[in-house]
């Protein structure tokens, strides 16, 4: 699809809107990578970028009631339906909402004790994104994000092809975890998320949705060929789970770290 097709990114938005989530994850594997980051400081600040819909910012409040939540995304309806989410729960007082570019977040160095990005953070690229997010960690701080991975090391084609086009920089859990030290952190740990995490509360939903948008652009190819792209995403899944996953990867920050023992 072309995202500089009005039409074309409209019909994208439709399939997209009000799905519970924007990328692959559930609350229990948000509360997994937060034990992993170990002993936070009481009141934590955290800081969760590419927020979207705002579930695992509301999954984050409710595991961390104490936690000041700074929550950033550059799409208003999803910061929109985030914010109302968080009130509808009560936690409105705890998290503050900000349209923001990831690449170019403005907060002052050390303003965060924890930084969550999922299913965001290939948008600016993970390396870029670990070596200008590490300036805003307080000394030892600690990021916790989800990336698209390889499992195999050989993928069949097309599938191969497909995510080469579509994320050129996937790379396997051993360069990840490789590109986590390289980048001056330490990985505090790593897991896959299960294939419920991508089908409940995303591909499952919008699923549904094409299936109602078919009807409706019926007479409309270029309508029509976004919402193919999306069905042969989801298609693409389905055949070959075991061939790519979505990582966590939770790394503590060398910066100003106490370094261990010789
Ligand atoms: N964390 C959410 C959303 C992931 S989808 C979830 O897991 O459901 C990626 C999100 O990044 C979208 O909400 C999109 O609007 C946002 N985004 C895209 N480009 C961005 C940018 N440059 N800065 C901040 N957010 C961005």
């Amino acid at each position: 699809m072309d995202f500089n097709d009005s039409n074309q990114l409209k019909v994208f938005f439709d399939a997209h809107q009000d799905l519970p989530r924007q990328g692959p994850g559930n609350r229990a594997s948000t509360e997994r990578a937060l034990d992993l980051a170990g002993d936070l400081p009481e009141a934590p600040r955290i800081l969760d970028i590419g927020c979207g819909p705002g579930v695992q910012t509301l999954d984050l409040a409710r595991a961390r009631p104490d936690a000041r939540i700074t929550a950033v995304d550059l799409h208003e309806p999803f910061l929109a339906e985030a914010s109302r989410r968080v009130a509808a729960a009560g936690a409105a007082d705890r998290v503050t909402f900000e349209r923001a570019d990831m690449a170019a977040l403005r907060y002052p160095d050390a303003s965060f004790d924890l930084i969550w990005c999922e299913g965001a953070a290939y948008i600016l690229g993970v390396e870029h994104a670990l070596i200008q997010w590490q300036r805003l960690l307080r000394p030892a701080g600690v990021i916790a994000l989800t990336d698209a991975v390889w499992l195999v090391a050989d993928p069949p084609e097309p599938l191969n092809g497909w995510w080469r086009s579509n994320y050129p920089d996937m790379a396997s859990i051993a360069e990840r975890r490789a590109l986590v030290e390289e980048c001056g952190y330490r990985l505090l740990g790593d897991f896959v998320l299960p294939e419920s995490a991508w089908w409940e509360p995303y591909y499952t939903p919008m699923e549904t949705r094409l299936d109602r948008l078919k009807v409706k652009y019926a007479d409309d190819p270029s309508a029509q060929a976004v919402l193919t792209d999306c069905q042969v995403e989801i298609d693409y899944y389905r055949r070959y789970p075991n061939c790519y996953g979505y990582l966590f990867l939770v790394m503590q920050s060398q910066r100003g770290a106490a370094r261990p023992d010789p």
